[in-house]
């Protein structure tokens, strides 16, 4: 399997700040951000940004998050999941405002992105789906470079409820998997497994897996387990790695 993580290809660039445009509350402990950023440099999709806040004091603390939006989108779209004990993403799902102003940094990362033309795959789980959510934007508005069935995707999540960006994976044709509840296609409740995974395994496929530590590695098993090279696998971990 290969890592993502802070390969930075172009350098991301100095910290810039940024506007916030739009709030709103994605899922139950999930806010979306759309953020202005004058002067920075088109992202590919895959590819996130480092948000800084800043205490009166001086202390600061940052952390990394996906862009949703597409390249060509005029606003930055972040998605931030509220961990109630989270430092970072609780003050931004909680207490930014539309007219607040926040520091970021980015594009970051050169190895989780993809805009054609190679097909590709999609896996996220949760807010995992974030990245995937970006190279969809791109695909749906590119139907020139990107032809149908190149990119396809498969989304988890506890309930369709708490599944972020539901209706548009949905609608782009993404498979939802639901752990506690059958999904509006009929699949029953139920994690991912090897019967969801096999239909979408093909040939000179690159597969992107983004989630949680546990979620990326339970997925990519079961990928190697069909088959598929462990070097056509990109992982992109959200969370703590202990
Ligand atoms: C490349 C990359 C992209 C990311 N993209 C997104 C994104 O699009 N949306 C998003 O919401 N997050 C994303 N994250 C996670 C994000 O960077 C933070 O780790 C997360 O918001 C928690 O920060 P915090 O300051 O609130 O929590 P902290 O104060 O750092 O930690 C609080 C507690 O939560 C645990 N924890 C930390 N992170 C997670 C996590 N992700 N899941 C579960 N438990 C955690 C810690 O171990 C600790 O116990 C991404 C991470 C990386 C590396």
């Amino acid at each position: 399997m290969t890592e993502g993580g802070d390969a930075v290809r172009p350098g991301p660039g100095p910290w810039r700040p940024a506007t916030v445009r739009e709030v709103w509350r994605a899922t139950p402990s999930t806010v979306g951000l759309r953020l202005e950023v004058p002067g920075r440099v088109p992202h590919r999709p895959g590819q996130h940004y480092v948000v800084r806040l800043t205490a009166e004091d001086g202390y600061t603390a940052s952390r990394s998050y996906s862009v949703a939006s597409a390249p060509d989108d005029a606003l930055l779209e972040l998605l931030v999941e509220r961990l109630p004990d989270g430092e970072v993403s609780s003050y931004l799902a909680e207490a930014v405002e539309v007219g607040d102003e926040l520091e970021v940094r980015g594009p970051i990362g050169g190895w989780f992105v993809w805009d054609g033309p190679g097909r590709a795959v999609g896996i996220g789980g949760g807010t995992g789906v974030v990245p995937l959510v970006a190279m969809l934007r791109w695909a749906r508005g590119h139907p020139e470079l990107v032809p149908p069935g190149r990119l396809q995707l498969l989304a988890a999540a506890r309930t369709a409820e708490s599944l972020p960006y539901g209706a548009e994976l949905a609608a782009y044709g993404a498979r939802l998997v639901l752990s506690r509840e059958a999904s509006a296609a009929g699949r029953p409740a139920g994690r991912v497994q090897a019967e969801d995974l096999v239909r979408l395994v093909a040939p000179d496929t690159t597969y992107y897996v983004c989630g949680s530590a546990a979620f990326a590695e339970r997925v990519s098993g079961l990928l190697v387990g069909l088959g598929v090279e462990a070097s056509a696998v990109r992982v992109e971990r959200f969370g703590p790695s202990g």
